[in-house]
């Protein structure tokens, strides 16, 4: 026969006594788990008396009305039926487990067990008010465990009512944080500070929300972004005859407990989370098992963190551990990282699953007693510091079956979590085996403590002398000292010879047993960089076939390096579209035209009589055409005098190592060559609309190749295609008084432009041209000087637009026709040649460049690509990508953009947020009236790091120049943010919008 006391609980510091308020039982009544059989009122508050101890509710009970110690009994409970009163004399030590929860408070949100480590939690936040109605799986609250910060949910509608246990509370697992009311008249707004020994220290009213935050709207949640595939497994299957909470059924699955045969103590037997949690051997169980030393002095509770740690590795002593260390090069492995957009941790822990294909002893677990866990999935935890300095380790997930590029998605949301302990216990439970990095803090040599669990850990020191220390720490239950030995070195030969599995890795990574022997065999220490180009008796090295800014820049690379390159241009002077009929004589007209544009602002600005400008068409043309010749002949003389030899003529391909050339002049010749290089350009295409071919030959219609012979401007200038060149034109023209009709097929123009930067621009251009979207050009007809234009806009209705010229400005498109590319094999993709990010075609010693391989045209991608061509051949891998390219716009107000937009970021996978801000509110943009516009800068939440930057303001190409070097140095917010910019200059506008996202994402991750 057992009795049990049911005393007075001390609830909070001040409480000494208690008084008996109400009995809700008997004695002699059966009590059940949960049931409440008594109110009690205490200092604070009247409070529900909640048993978890199934029996008879016994006498002698307190009266109503009594006052009673704290620690004096109540009342008993007994487990024999009948038995309504113990015995006078009797003593009784053992105690029912009792709850106190608020009278009438509502269902309690409890402190809920988030992994089997956890006792406690601290809260956090509150994301509802008190009165706030809450939804089954409404996030209420999100509170501290000892590993992550985490979201508490709720399963239960209603409103959130208090005592609400206020930030900073720790509340033990199990006991109410707030209550859910049905009743919204029932809201109880009052708050509790609950201490550390988890009595409430102080009751109070709710503080009412701070002025300036909207309790009423609450601010948007970042979503939280997605737990990786083995964090979303299924719950346990419901177990026949037994009730499981769905919390305990989710964690059970995560934990791999079965749930059959677990006792349950939750309220009617339920088995909950702490029954799942418990069935698996605690750490702090083992930790305190161990002798305990006394140590003098004061100690003062450990956090839950704190404790975590303390008992994971004072149960860690259970491994029988030993080390062994070696050297590893990693320079090789982070320039392909970088390269490839990895992050360096993310493609270690690839090299280490790779290596684990033939030493799979490394990732199996001993398990107690005398069992070995043979694991073939690669679930690495990965050792990161939170913000708050403190040690967290993220797990990354099927690293031996997913590829570089879906890890480091995984790894930059888990990296985004762990900073600020927003884990998922599914992201930080039950590693496969564990890595830590502390290169970055300069150590030279360090051992790292492996926790049960797992049979090895990987601690990286800084680079040194003899290269980075590898050391492992293992448990020799599991692994001997040659296995380990074996593993670093495969390891390392991984790790030095990066390119033969970091490339191209897009597809799911192949660990297969041969690639450690295969990387290991074909790794030469400290290999110089073998050039590509193939030996032989040729007459040069390498031909370049084109002289534009790609051919030009990846021919001076080259001669720079000592290559023989011959440049084959079939122009007199190198310089390409860019310098003939492209960037250089367009921005020529543009600074004319911006002279007039300007003037007509003076007045604004206090100075009069200069807003009559007069075009002098002859000097424009004049000044354009000397800058040309002046910078084509200056070209010219660098390219001989690097020695470069420049071949005028057109070049086409014989065979793979053949090149004939037709001069203007003379007879065609063949030069023999042991690479190439295509940069032939791409021209301006007119599609088959009727009359538009046929009149390119009268002048009645150009392109931007032919608009360069007209000998006047013209005053009603008719524009087919909405892209940047034609854009470009329509407002030149404009400012030089033309009349402009802008005709475009699709419903917008301007389409690979930004949206909200386009749709600002266009609403600019409307009030200048007349543009008509949705247009279905019929016919260009009539001669020089009274051109037709016949178009039908959207509702069919068809109009004639007369005018002295058509610009026909309907994209560029490479046409190789003359190339005789069949004959040596190289592959087009449509009408571009396809190459790899390298710039290789489908024939490894011929490589291509610029517009003649479509994507961006533009003449800094174009020489971009010739110095990655360049590169390659001189056998030092180098790669064009086009996520940190950029381009201008010489608009008004100019257009342009570095890096990728929220969109193309988030097509991406990566998690984007941008900022943005009006160049209205600028005060330089103000002062000359620039005011139009705005600037957008996007970041990488994970990262921090500034992937974008978008533009629509009268100073552009200037300010785009510290874009990009943001994103081209991975430069992060805070970094830009700290940043001192000079005033009153633009530039300051992009520490403001570094330090407004900062600020958000901050207040976001807070919250
Ligand atoms: C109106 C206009 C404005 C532009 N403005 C800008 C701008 O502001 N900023 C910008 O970045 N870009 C601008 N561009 C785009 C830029 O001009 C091109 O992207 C750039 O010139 C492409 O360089 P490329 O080396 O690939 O080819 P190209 O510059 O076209 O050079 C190719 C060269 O190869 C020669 N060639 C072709 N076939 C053969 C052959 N078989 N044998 C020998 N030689 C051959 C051609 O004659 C030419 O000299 C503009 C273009 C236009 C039309």
């Amino acid at each position: 026969m057992n009795h049990y006391a049911i005393t007075m609980p001390q609830l909070s510091d001040t409480m000494t006594e208690g008084v008996v308020v109400t009995w809700e039982k008997q004695p002699g009544d059966r009590v059940e788990r949960g049931d409440i059989v008594a109110t009690v009122e205490t200092d604070k508050a009247i409070m529900d008396v909640e048993v978890f101890k199934a029996g008879y509710l016994a006498g002698p009970l307190a009266e109503v009305g009594a006052t009673v110690a704290v620690g004096a009994p109540l009342g008993y409970i007994t487990d024999t039926p009948g038995d309504v009163a113990i015995a006078r004399d009797e003593v009784v030590s053992e105690q029912a487990q009792t709850e106190m929860i608020p009278h009438h408070a509502g269902t309690p949100i409890v402190m809920p067990q988030l992994s089997d480590t956890m006792t406690e939690g601290v809260v956090v936040t509150w994301e509802k008010h008190p009165g706030d109605a809450v939804k089954r799986g409404d996030i209420v609250a999100t509170v501290e465990t000892d590993k992550a910060i985490m979201d508490v949910e709720v399963f239960q509608d209603g409103y959130l009512s208090g005592p609400l246990a206020d930030v900073g509370s720790v509340v033990e697992v199990g006991h109410p944080m707030a209550f859910i009311v049905s009743d919204p008249a029932k809201v109880s707004d009052t708050g509790v500070t609950i201490g550390a020994d988890h009595k409430v220290k102080e009751t109070h009213a709710i503080a009412p929300a701070p002025a300036d935050k909207a309790a009423a709207a609450p601010a948007p949640r970042p979503i939280p972004a997605p737990v990786s595939a083995s964090g979303n497994v299924p719950p346990r299957a419901r177990v026949p005859g037994r009730k499981v909470s769905p919390y305990a059924r989710k964690l059970a699955a995560q934990l791999g407990v079965e749930l059959a045969g677990l006792a349950g103590s939750g309220p009617e037997g339920v088995v909950i989370a702490t029954d799942v949690a418990r069935a698996r051997p605690s750490m702090a169980e083992v930790a305190h098992a161990l002798p305990q030393v006394d140590v003098p002095g004061q100690g003062r509770p450990m956090t839950s963190m704190e404790k975590a740690v303390a008992h994971a590795m004072t149960a860690s002593l259970t491994l029988p551990t030993f080390h062994v260390t070696v050297n590893i090069d990693t320079a090789k492995l982070t320039a392909a990282a970088k390269a490839n957009k990895v992050s360096v941790t993310v493609a270690i822990a690839k090299a280490c699953s790779l290596a684990m294909a033939d030493f799979p002893r490394m990732n199996w677990a001993y398990q107690p007693i005398d069992k070995l866990v043979e694991r073939a999935n690669h679930d690495f935890g990965i050792a990161v510091m939170s913000n708050d300095g403190g040690l967290v380790v993220p797990i990354l997930h099927g690293i031996e079956k997913k590829s570089l590029a879906d890890l480091q998605g995984d790894w930059a949301g888990l990296v985004e979590r762990a900073r600020v302990r927003k884990l998922a216990p599914a992201e930080y439970a039950n590693p496969t085996f564990t890595i830590s990095n502390m290169g970055m803090l300069g150590v030279t040599h360090f051992t790292a403590i492996p926790t049960p669990g797992i049979a090895a850990i990987l601690a990286i020191a800084a680079n040194g002398p003899h290269g980075t220390p590898f050391t492992i720490t293992a448990d020799h239950r599991v692994l001997n000292g040659a296995d380990v030995a074996r593993y670093l070195t495969a390891l390392k030969a991984i790790v030095e010879a990066p390119d033969s599995w970091i490339q191209g890795s897009g597809v799911a990574g192949q660990a297969s047993a041969s690639v450690a022997a295969a990387v290991a065999a074909s790794a030469s220490p400290a290999a110089p960089a073998v050039s590509p180009i193939p030996e032989g008796n040729w007459d040069v090295q390498v031909v370049v076939v084109g002289g534009g800014p790609g051919g030009e820049d990846c021919a001076r690379d080259l001669a720079d390096h000592g290559v023989k390159v011959m440049m084959v241009n079939n122009e007199p002077f190198p310089g390409g579209e860019c310098l003939w009929r492209g960037c250089i004589p367009s921005k020529a007209w543009r600074a004319a035209a911006d002279v007039i544009r300007n003037r007509a602002h003076d007045a604004e600005m206090g100075v009069d009589g200069t807003n009559t400008p007069k075009l002098n068409w002859e000097q424009v043309e004049k000044h354009r055409r000397w800058v040309q010749s002046a910078r084509g002949d200056m070209a010219l003389k660098a390219d001989r005098g690097m020695k470069i030899d420049v071949r005028e003529g057109f070049g086409e391909f014989v065979d793979a190592h053949t090149l004939k050339i037709t001069p203007v002049e003379g007879e065609p010749y063949t030069v023999t060559f042991g690479a190439a290089v295509i940069a032939t350009g791409a021209p301006a295409f007119v599609p088959p609309i009727p009359g538009a071919r046929e009149h390119l030959a009268t002048g009645g219609v150009v392109t931007s190749d032919t608009i360069w012979n007209l000998a006047s401007p013209p005053k009603k200038l008719g524009i087919v295609g909405g892209g940047v060149i034609g854009v470009e034109m329509a407002q030149i023209f404009r400012d030089f008084g033309a009349e402009v009709r802008m005709l475009e097929r699709h419903d917008r123009i301007l389409a690979d432009v930004e949206e909200e930067i386009a749709k600002s621009l266009i609403a600019a251009l409307e009030k200048e041209i007349t543009l008509v979207t949705g247009a279905d050009i019929r016919e260009i007809s009539g001669e020089p000087g009274r051109m037709a234009l016949r178009y039908a806009d959207k509702s069919g209705a068809e109009t004639v637009f007369e005018c002295d010229v058509v610009l026909m400005a309907t994209g560029k498109r490479p046409d190789t026709s003359r190339l005789n590319l069949d004959r040596v094999g190289v592959e087009l993709d449509g009408a571009a040649i396809k190459v790899d990010a390298r710039c290789q075609t489908s024939v490894p010693h011929i490589y291509a460049v610029g517009d003649v391989i479509g994507g961006y045209m533009l003449a800094h991608t174009a020489a971009t690509q010739g110095r990655v061509a360049a590169h390659n051949l001189l056998g030092e891998p180098a790669r064009y990508d086009q996520d940190r390219d950029c381009a201008v716009t010489f608009s008004r107000p100019q257009a342009g953009f570095v890096g990728l937009s929220v969109a193309q970021a988030k097509a991406k996978g990566i998690d984007a947020v941008e900022a943005k801000i009006p160049m209205s509110i600028d005060a330089k943009a103000m002062i000359t009236g620039e005011t139009e516009g705005m600037i957008k800068l996007v970041a990488d939440k994970a990262t921090g790091r500034i992937i974008g930057v978008h533009f629509l303001a009268d100073h552009t190409d200037t300010l785009i120049g510290t874009a990009v070097m943001m994103v081209a140095g991975e430069m992060t917010l805070t970094q830009v943010a700290q940043a001192i910019f000079p005033h009153p200059t633009q530039t300051e506008l992009f520490g403001e919008l570094a330090r407004r996202l900062l600020n958000r994402l901050r207040r976001t991750l807070k919250k």
